[in-house]
């Protein structure tokens, strides 16, 4: 079995950025900016944007976070975001979710120019994402695509399985293989016998939310098997795919951690220098 490394991959991708931010430099004289808004005090929000800062400026792209307190009012988020949607040294704006419940997610996802939406949520970069043009894509999706594409670069035909039809995973992940010609079942949590759907799959993509849920008994031999999720347990962080159970049968398997997790990161990386080049041409 291929245990695909995601740590490696990810950094190799981050290489590959590196040098591409230093040939955009000389080119245009300037590098892509990030500009990540932090609200409130959440831990896990403050480790994944302290993450994005580092390894945002690891590839040399100019970075910034801009950090409210959580009684922040809407109107002032939202006047930022104008701000930044103005600003030209500004090529891509995260607002690192979830937000506070005062705060209307979607008024924000929308207030972000498509252009510098490089979370991919924008209504216009979902709907350009689904008719198949040119758009940001969600970095956990785009990460689970790429590691899939390196283990089997044509996909032409296979039957791929989503499990979980978020429209932060599951959704643009089913737009993605559908793109590759694959013919793609996306299940949720009222589809019925989900291991028999689980059992035709050539590739698996689980983004749920429960541990260990997909089975050993569930994949078929030689499938390619990505595992999204992160959940704390008792015996620690585990992902959705019970992993030894599942290493028996799969060609090819990410761990969790060390698989997609860290390939999300370096796609938001890539994702602010593809808004960068979009600008210049
Ligand atoms: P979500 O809660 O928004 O969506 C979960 C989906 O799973 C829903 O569509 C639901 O219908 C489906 N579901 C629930 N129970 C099910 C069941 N019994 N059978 C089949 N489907 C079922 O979750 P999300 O935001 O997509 O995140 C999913 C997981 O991925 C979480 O563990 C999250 O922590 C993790 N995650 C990881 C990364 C990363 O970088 N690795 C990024 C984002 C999310």
């Amino acid at each position: 079995m291929i245990l695909i490394d995601g740590k490696k991959e990810a950094a190799e991708l981050r290489e590959k950025l590196k040098k591409e931010v230093l040939e955009l430099k000389s080119k245009y004289n300037k590098v892509p900016g990030l500009t990540v808004i932090l609200i409130g005090e959440l831990a896990p929000s403050k480790i994944y944007v302290k993450n994005k800062e580092k390894s945002a400026n690891e590839v040399g792209l100019k970075s910034e976070v801009i950090r409210y307190p959580e009684t922040v009012d809407e109107k002032t988020v939202l006047n930022k975001i104008e701000e930044l949607n103005n600003d030209e040294n500004v090529s891509g704006i995260l607002v690192q979710l979830p937000l506070p419940k005062h705060i209307d997610k979607q008024k924000v996802i929308e207030k972000i120019l498509p252009s510098k939406d490089v979370d991919g949520f924008h209504p216009t970069n979902v709907g350009n994402l689904s008719s198949g043009y040119e758009s940001s894509v969600p970095c956990t999706p785009l990460g689970c695509y790429l590691l899939i594409k390196k283990i089997e670069p044509n996909l032409n035909g296979k039957k791929a399985v989503v499990v979980g039809r978020s429209n932060l995973n599951g959704k643009p992940m089913t737009q993605l293989l559908l793109k590759e010609n694959c013919t793609v079942t996306i299940t949720h949590s009222k589809t019925k016998d989900l291991k028999s759907e689980c059992l035709k799959g050539d590739i698996i993509v689980a983004a749920v939310g429960i541990p260990e849920l997909v089975k050993g008994d569930w994949v078929k031999k030689d499938a390619i098997v990505i595992d999204v999720g992160i959940n704390k347990t008792d015996k620690g962080i585990v992902g959705d795919v019970a992993f030894k159970e599942v290493s028996k049968n799969a060609k090819a398997l990410t761990p969790v951690p060390g698989g997609v997790g860290p390939m999300t990161i370096a796609c938001l990386l890539k994702n602010t220098i593809e808004c960068f080049k979009r600008v210049q041409k």
